[in-house]
């Protein structure tokens, strides 16, 4: 929240002194900010700007204008009507008005004496007695005007403007400055940027003159925030494609296709086998990334390719041909799952289809019994074990694999940036990295891909196997529910099974679990002699494990559940998915969630039900996402929507990483700039290594790791 509220007296000394923010105080608060180079403060640039290079007139000023008066005191006075406040007349000559303070300290009515000259800034307004203006910042008058805008830095609550607008400058001046830029790189850049250098851009945006138009500073299209916009996506460019040279210099284990298989059995390989026992054909799509990943197997470079398709499309199959692939050529494969449930399912999917052949699946998870998991760790670091499938618990430092070749990660969104990391670190052995497959449901729109993940290559799924029929999305207020349990009976009575899911409330386990506990009490007295099962995250494993089983079962007709079902469980007989307070979910959590149904052949549907709280409608962008889950099924359309609801940043997680991805460019619209420093990057990083280098470390600073994950 920006700490730039009016009642902040502009007469405050322009460096706050020990008072409200000691030495270490106020760099504890820059650092929050993520200011803790000079660099970064002389990147942090304002939010806007106020005008104090001009006095204005009372008289040639009009109500609702954001003006600096310069005028004498004629009255200061306490009132109480019809709250305590301070009343304070001014008059410059020309005309008068009143200013008016709800919150004010002794010291403002020293300064604001009767006969005191002052200078005040506010926006005038035209009151029911006479002009006024609300919490203006004032000072006493005299002292030049400034040559320049004032700039408004973005700022937390206890670091005050005027600490910013001094700190800022003396970053400014000490921050290195020099150009990093190519000669060939400027060159390329239109006239007006290339002429503008980046201290004389960063000094321009801190301090405009009140010359410039205010729309080219607002809306980014002036050429000093276009040099900067540049400079910012050529460091993005430049350690993408680092990144991924840094990956092409790893190795890998080449998994020779076809290979002999460790046991062979009468139908030749395990690949073969799996093919032969599936219950289905492969779709098109599924052949085809399944070729993809195949070649690059194959090659002693690591694997890092996305594997995406919408919900139901069918990844897990293709995940388990490219673990046997791994395993026909005799090396161990690793599969992760983000949650214990998911990877249950994984597991007991995997076994079902590779046990009969004679592999061996070792299981870990952060909750199992220490025997266990003490077997389990031996089969891997002896290589008993094939396959290895579990939660996070597959990255940890106890964990040693024998000969790991292959780490496939479902749902790979929902592990943290760190947690990637450490993927990378642990797995590596002998100078050889494992092949990466890393699934998800949630596309990543193209433009994103190609900015963002230039470091990854990415096979799509982009058909649903025959045979599923398009859920029915209906948004419904939480005052029809009783409509929504008849839907309910309705569906029960033909014998299919229905999840009732209800929000995860962050802030608080017991709110949430209380959420579950008493819609499951609702739902069963509504719903006289059916069995309804909970599911919430305060369960222990085996608990969950088990309501699951019984669902899956067909034991259970209503699964009530917080969002633990969220991703990958698979229960073709559901077919009515009701969603509570589907006006707090994310929308490509929403689209997971419906993913849940449809996949069996009836008709199936999903029920959003959203409540307005207390509020008589609902905000802006939650009714756009639950429009665009009406309108679509497209996880790609959806996914398109969700980007443009929230913008990148938040697209990808960045506030979790606390790794802003882009601060000033906007890959929507800097298209142009995005290509010069596509074309930019590679020849920077072959002939002027130092040039890159630093350009890196300016403009990301710790901050390049977090890009690569
Ligand atoms: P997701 O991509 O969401 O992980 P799954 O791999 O869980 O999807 O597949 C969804 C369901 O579709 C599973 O029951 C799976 O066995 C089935 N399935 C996968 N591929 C095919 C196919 N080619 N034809 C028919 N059913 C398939
Ligand atoms: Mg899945």
């Amino acid at each position: 929240m920006p700490a730039d509220s009016p009642a902040a007296p502009t007469d405050a000394p322009p460096v706050p002194p020990a008072k409200p923010a000691g030495k270490s105080h106020a760099q504890k608060l820059l650092d929050k900010l993520g200011l803790s180079r000079d660099i970064d403060l002389a990147l942090h640039l304002p939010l806007r700007y106020e005008d104090e290079t001009r006095i204005t007139r009372l008289a040639d000023a009009r109500d609702g204008d954001m003006v600096q008066i310069e005028a004498e005191v004629t009255h200061c006075e306490v009132t109480f009507k019809p709250r305590r406040q301070l009343r304070v007349k001014v008059d410059d000559g020309s005309d008068s008005c009143v200013l008016r303070f709800i919150n004010f300290y002794p010291s403002h009515q020293k300064t604001l004496s009767v006969g005191a000259r002052v200078r005040v800034r506010g926006e005038l307004r035209g009151g029911f007695i006479g002009r006024e203006m609300v919490h203006p910042g004032f000072k006493l008058a005299g002292g030049e005007l400034p040559g320049a805008l004032t700039p408004v830095y973005p700022t937390v609550a206890g670091l005050p403007q005027a600490y910013l607008r001094k700190a800022v400058p003396s970053g400014l001046a000490r921050a290195d400055l020099a150009e990093t830029v190519t000669q060939e790189g400027l060159k390329a850049l239109p006239q007006a940027q290339a002429v503008c250098s980046l201290r004389q851009s960063l000094q321009f945006l801190h301090h405009p003159t009140p010359d410039v138009s205010l729309a080219a500073l607002e809306d980014r299209s002036h050429p000093a925030w276009q040099r900067l916009k540049a400079e910012e996506l050529l460091a993005q460019q430049l350690s993408q494609l680092q990144a991924r040279r840094i990956r092409a210099a790893m190795r890998a284990p080449p998994l020779a296709l076809p290979a002999p298989a460790p046991a062979p059995g009468p139908q030749g390989s395990l690949h073969a086998q799996l093919l032969e026992r599936l219950p289905f054909r492969l779709t098109p799509a599924q052949q085809r990334v399944g070729h993809e990943i195949d070649s690059d197997l194959q090659k002693n470079l690591p694997m890092h390719r996305l594997l995406q398709g919408d919900v139901g499309s069918g990844k897990t199959v293709v995940a388990a041909l490219a673990a046997a692939r791994c395993m026909d050529a005799g090396w161990q494969c690793a599969l992760m799952a983000p949650t214990e449930i998911l990877a249950e399912q994984h597991f007991r999917k995997l076994i079902g289809w590779l046990e009969p052949m004679g592999i061996q699946t070792a299981w870990l998870t952060g909750s199992q019994k220490a025997k266990e998991r003490r077997e389990a760790l031996a089969m891997i670091e002896s290589g008993a074990a094939g396959l290895v499938v579990g939660t996070h618990a597959v990255i940890q430092d106890k964990v040693k694999f024998k000969n790991l070749a292959l780490a496939i990660i479902d749902e790979q969104h929902r592990f943290g940036v760190a947690q990637r990391l450490a993927l990378r670190s642990k797995m590596s052995a002998d100078g050889q990295e494992p092949h990466l497959l890393m699934m998800t449901a949630t596309p990543i729109p193209r433009t994103l891909a190609m900015s963002y993940y230039a470091d990854l290559d990415v096979s799509t799924i982009d058909e649903l196997p025959p045979g599923r029929t398009p859920v029915v999305t209906k948004v419904i207020s939480d005052n029809r529910r009783d409509e929504v349990i008849e839907r309910i009976r309705g569906q029960l009575a033909e014998g299919r099974q229905v999840y009732w899911v209800c929000p995860l409330i962050e802030e608080s386990e017991a709110v949430d679990l209380t959420n579950a506990t008493e819609t499951h009490e609702a739902l069963s007295a509504a719903l006289p002699g059916t069995p309804i099962g909970l599911l919430h995250s305060r369960l222990a494993p085996a608990d969950k494990k088990a309501v699951m089983a019984q669902f899956t079962a067909g034991e259970l007709g209503v699964l009530v559940s917080t969002t633990v079902i969220e991703v990958g469980v698979d229960v073709p007989n559901a077919s009515l998915m009701v969603i509570e307070h589907a006006e707090r979910f994310g929308l490509s959590q929403l689209h997971q969630l419906r993913g849940r149904v449809g996949r069996g052949a009836a008709a199936s549907a999903c029920v959003l039900l959203y409540s307005t709280g207390d509020g008589p409608r609902l905000g802006e962008t939650a009714r756009a996402r639950l429009k665009a889950m009406a309108e679509t099924q497209d996880g790609f359309e959806i996914a398109r929507r969700d980007l443009e609801i929230r913008g990148p940043g938040e697209f990808l997680g960045a506030r979790q990483s606390g790794a802003p991805l882009l601060r000033f460019a906007d890959l929507a619209t800097d298209t142009a700039l995005l290509a010069w420093a596509r074309a930019l990057a590679p020849g920077m990083l072959d002939r002027h290594a130092d040039l890159a280098q630093r350009h890196i470390a300016r403009w990301l600073g710790g901050k390049a790791d977090f890009l690569k994950a």
